[in-house]
This record gives C-alpha cells, sequence and structure tokens, in this order.
C-alpha cells in the first residue's frame, strides 16, 4: 500500500505526488484519462501558477507559453483595456498536464492511466479497475464530484453553468489583435475568455448559465452565432477555423467553497475539490497548485485532513470569496453597466481587480517547499 494515493492526475494531483515523491514518499496516483487531453479553461497562468510551477520544476515558457500582459474587458459596446499587475502566460492544459504528470512519475510516483475512480471512504477507494488503497487519500479529481460522491457532494446550483472551449486558428489581424492580450467577453448570464497558447493557437473558453443557454438555443453553433451577433468581441470568429471536431464541454459547473459544506471524512480534497474561485479571474491553476503545496506540508508534519481544511479556507478563502463577489456581480445587466461605466472613466480599476481577485504569495511557506 503506497503512502499516499492520489486520485486525479490534474494540476492538483500531479503537484501533491511530485512533492510527496521528492519528501521520499511512496505515491499511486490514478487518472482516467489514458493520454493528453484537452481541459475546459481558459488556460491563463497567473504569476501565482507560474512561481508554483517553477517550484515543481516546469519552466512553462520552455514548453512554449505565450506572454500575456495586458487584459481587455468588452461589454455590450464598451471596450476598456488595462495593464495586468502582473506578466501571465497562455499555455494549454494538454501540454502543461502532461509535463506535470512526467514530472510526477520522473520523481518516483507511480501513475496508473485509464482507471476510473467511482467512489471512497476514508480507507479506500473502489474504481473501474477493482479496489485502490494508500495510508491516507487525495482527492484532485476537478470540476466534478465523483460518480458516488454526486448526492451529497455539496455541487449544489439551481441554474448551474456549462462550459465550452473551442481552439481557432486565428486571422492575421484577428492574432494582431490578440497579441499579449487576454480578452474577456461579458455577456447575460456567462462570460468568455479569448487568448493566445502555444503554437499560434487562440483558445476560447466561456461559461453560461444554463437557464440562458436554453434561451440560446443550446448547440455550439447557436452559441457562437450569439458571440458573433454581440456588438464587439465576436467577429473574429467570422475568419477563425476551429482545430477540433468539436468543442470541450462540461455541465453543471458551480462554483465557491466546497469543503465548507462537506463532513470531514479524512480525505485531503484538493484543487477544484475544495472549491472552485471564479473563472473569470484567471487563478483557479494557481489555487488548485497550492492546495498541493498546503496539503502536502500537512501531511508532512503529520496534520489531518481537518487542519488541512483550516489552513486552505485561511489561505485561500478571502481570494475565492471576494472573486465570487466580481463575477455574480458582472453578470447581472445592472451592476454590469454600473461597474463598466466605472471600468471606463477609471481602466486602471482593471489593474486593481486583477490583483485584488489573486491569491497572495506566502514566501515563508515557498521557502520550506523549496526545502524538501
Ligand atoms: C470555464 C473555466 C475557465 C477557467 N479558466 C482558468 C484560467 O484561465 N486560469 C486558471 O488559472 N484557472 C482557470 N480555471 C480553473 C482551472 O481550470 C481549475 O481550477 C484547475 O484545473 C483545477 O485543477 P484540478 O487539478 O483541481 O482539476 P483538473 O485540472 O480538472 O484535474 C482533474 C483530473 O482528474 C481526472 N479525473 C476526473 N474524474 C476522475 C475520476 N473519476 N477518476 C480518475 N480521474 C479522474 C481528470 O481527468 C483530470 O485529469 C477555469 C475554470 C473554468 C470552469
Amino acid at each position: 500500500m503506497a503512502d499516499a494515493l492520489i486520485l486525479g492526475g490534474g494540476l492538483a494531483g500531479a503537484a501533491a505526488a511530485v512533492l510527496l515523491s521528492r519528501a521520499g514518499k511512496t505515491v499511486h496516483l490514478i487518472e482516467r484519462e489514458t493520454g493528453p487531453h484537452h481541459k475546459i479553461c481558459g488556460e491563463f497562468l497567473s504569476i501565482e501558477a507560474r512561481h508554483h510551477l517553477v517550484e515543481l520544476g516546469i519552466d512553462p515558457a520552455r514548453l512554449g507559453a505565450v506572454p500575456i500582459d495586458r487584459v481587455r474587458v468588452i461589454a455590450g459596446d464598451a471596450q476598456i483595456e488595462a495593464k495586468l499587475p502582473f506578466t501571465a502566460l497562455g499555455l494549454s492544459r494538454h501540454v502543461l498536464d502532461e509535463a506535470l504528470l512526467d514530472r510526477a512519475q520522473g520523481a518516483g510516483a507511480r501513475v496508473e492511466r485509464g482507471v476510473r475512480v467511482l467512489g471512497m471512504d476514508a480507507m479506500a477507494v473502489r474504481t473501474s479497475h477493482g479496489e485502490r488503497s494508500g495510508t491516507s487519500i487525495l482527492l484532485a479529481t476537478g470540476k466534478l464530484p465523483v460518480r458516488e460522491e454526486r448526492k451529497d457532494s455539496g455541487h449544489k446550483d439551481a441554474d448551474p453553468y456549462v462550459g465550452f472551449k473551442m481552439h481557432y486558428r486565428l486571422s492575421g489581424p484577428a492574432r494582431a489583435q490578440l497579441e499579449a492580450t487576454v480578452q474577456l467577453t461579458l455577456f447575460d448570464g456567462g462570460y468568455a475568455g479569448l487568448q493566445m497558447v502555444e503554437g499560434g493557437f487562440a483558445n476560447l473558453c466561456l461559461i453560461v448559465r444554463r437557464s440562458r443557454l436554453t434561451r440560446i438555443g443550446r448547440s455550439w453553433s447557436d452559441l457562437q452565432a450569439m458571440l458573433s451577433s454581440l456588438p464587439r468581441g465576436g467577429e473574429w470568429l467570422a475568419e477563425a477555423e476551429p482545430l477540433f471536431a468539436r468543442p470541450v464541454t462540461i455541465g453543471n459547473l458551480s462554483y465557491g467553497e466546497v469543503l465548507r459544506r462537506r463532513p470531514d471524512d479524512g480525505i485531503f480534497r484538493l484543487g477544484d475539490q475544495a472549491g472552485m474561485t471564479a473563472s473569470l479571474t484567471g487563478d483557479g491553476m494557481a489555487l488548485a497548485l497550492r492546495s498541493a503545496f498546503l496539503a502536502v506540508a500537512c501531511l508532512r508534519s503529520g496534520e489531518d485532513a481537518q487542519t488541512y481544511r483550516q489552513r486552505h479556507r485561511a489561505e485561500i478563502g478571502r481570494q475565492l470569496t471576494r472573486a465570487m463577489a466580481l463575477q455574480r456581480a458582472l453578470e447581472q445587466p445592472l451592476l454590469r453597466s454600473l461597474g463598466v461605466g466605472l471600468l471606463r472613466a477609471w481602466p486602471g480599476l482593471l489593474t486593481y481587480l486583477a490583483s485584488a481577485t489573486r491569491v497572495t504569495e506566502r514566501p515563508a511557506e515557498h521557502a520550506l517547499e523549496r526545502a524538501l
């Protein structure tokens, strides 16, 4: 039996596997996908995420990541642009997640792919390929609850979001427009993020409330038509070449702090399984990585899952609340037009918001992890 059984090989799971393996623990990681795959994500790597990746031995620039230092917000006929308070990066999850999983394997973790977790308790895990066990169990399966947890998962929202993602090859002028910029288009019931990633491709990732999607028409082409019809922000689509046969999609997305709504079962819940921050702020990957650093620090000092939850809330709770408040406010037509009015008058407010909705750096903790 491994010291740690990690469920899910996304950012949180793979990062925990690297750190625990480096600390001399035996690690067994289970991932349902058999190989590299695309994931719903804006693919905007914030500065905090980048720092964590470097500590894990990953240099995103060497993987082809492109710099992003401006943000453009489009709402109705308004367009506001400002400098980001840091240089972010655009890198696809297809490349990044695989690099981190390779790193975990290189550090000594046993990575078992093509195995789906079905359910678990503090002692054992039921999978599509039989039972697996570990002294500690770390759940890092991402945005949705695993099958047996669906009913009482705390992921409840009367009108959840549906997420879509597509990569495109853009026309020359559209590409020039997007250089070093993340473009956020706000609309009733959701938003769309557009930015460049490695290889000269653009990533479009959007979320929309299920009720609004029903009104738009439900299909991907209806959604694209809705985006194209917006006064600004959709014109690039006319000449863009989609690069997947169909978009990557996810349903029933529910944001917020999940840990608070769950009983303590002794399982360390990482990344989106602990809490999903507002994707609009582009810091979810940093939070997922941070949760791995935190959980490993707790495990190394013999602290239990309950203590990890408290530390997770203390470090991440405030960021999550602020980011969620911003995302929810911008969804409401009245608050959105008020917010856009303010941003038009003071574009620098955008730079401030980009900073205020980030998880803060913890130099002391980083120094500790670097020493591992
Ligand atoms: C629309 C949208 C846009 C976003 N944009 C950004 C952004 O631009 N920047 C940013 O920083 N964050 C963004 N995020 C957030 C970010 O994607 C997540 O916070 C981050 O991926 C969480 O990492 P994770 O490791 O917890 O989960 P994941 O990265 O989702 O990894 C989970 C892994 O578990 C595996 N898995 C799932 N179920 C099972 C199972 N039953 N058995 C075995 N394996 C399983 C999956 O295959 C996957 O590899 C966005 C989120 C959304 C919804």
